[in-house]
């Protein structure tokens, strides 16, 4: 039984009163129970210590991640938070490549790969978002699109940098537009994920790896989404801004576990 992974991107949402209120809602409703599902919050980089000081005194478990991390270790960046500064702030994990940081800010594959390796050598764990555009679907591209990701950003690492990679399936036309991939679309690309890093690291490594989807994940669909083969939990953007609809994906998560 493989337990399943649930994480929160609030992406550039909550005052910094609203988000410790959002923290404190989940841990009172949440208190005490005992879960297999793993939990993840990625507050904006100003919580981050916040929310990792509440992570400790809760008596209900999650770590925090940060939704970015520069691609340089330090210096003269202005404006950019380096994986030293997160990891140092509390967080454990960060995204990296998520589609909006691809489409706003023009992150390259190359880019990415140079931000997955300084996240590694700074012990912080990358949530590595891959994802195709509509466009690039309805062109029967997607696959393609998936493997140039994997393959630029991700397969020059050697297989115990790789072991602590978590990857996320974002379809680019799937979020934050209440569209959700359908769970056949999704259970197959994530099939198709899994098969590469067979390939690549090895059918025991493609086991361990966890792929997660994201894309209007919410308490509706996430069961049916949970219970596919390959999908081991979500990342979850707009539904993880409501305490009681994250909570209800957790759920979802654990009956899917428990389902397995
Ligand atoms: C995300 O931002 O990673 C995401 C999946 O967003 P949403 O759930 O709002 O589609």
């Amino acid at each position: 039984m493989k337990n399943k992974i649930v994480i929160g991107n609030w992406k550039m949402n909550n005052s910094f009163t609203e988000a410790e209120e959002l923290l404190t809602s989940i841990a009172n409703i949440m208190e005490d129970m005992t879960l297999e599902t793993e939990i993840v919050i990625c507050p904006a980089f100003p919580y981050l210590e916040m929310a990792a000081d509440l992570a400790e005194d809760n008596s209900f478990p999650y770590y925090i991640g940060a939704q970015n991390v520069s691609s340089e270790e330090k210096g003269a960046y202005t404006g950019e938070v380096s994986a030293l500064m997160i990891k140092s702030s509390g967080a454990d994990f960060c995204i990296i490549g998520h589609s909006e940081r691809r489409m706003y800010f023009h992150e390259t594959n190359v880019c990415l790969r140079k931000k997955t390796d300084i996240a590694i050598v700074n012990d912080l764990i990358p949530i590595f978002c891959v994802g195709e555009q509509l466009v690039e679907r309805e062109a029967q591209n997607h696959f393609t699109v998936i493997e140039n990701q994997l393959k630029e950003s991700l397969f020059h690492l050697d297989r115990s940098g790789f072991e602590r990679v978590i990857l996320a399936y974002e379809p680019v036309w799937a979020i934050g537009t209440g569209i959700t991939a359908t769970p056949a679309q999704a259970q197959e690309m994530h099939a198709f994920i899994r098969s590469l890093v067979a390939e690549k690291y090895g059918t025991e490594q493609a086991y361990n790896t966890y792929i997660l989807y994201g894309g209007s994940c919410n308490s509706k669909n996430a069961l049916d989404l949970f219970l596919c083969k390959d999908i081991d939990g979500g990342l979850i953007g707009g539904a993880s801004l409501t305490a009681n609809e994250f909570i209800e994906i957790i759920r979802a998560a654990e009956t899917s576990t428990k389902n397995d």
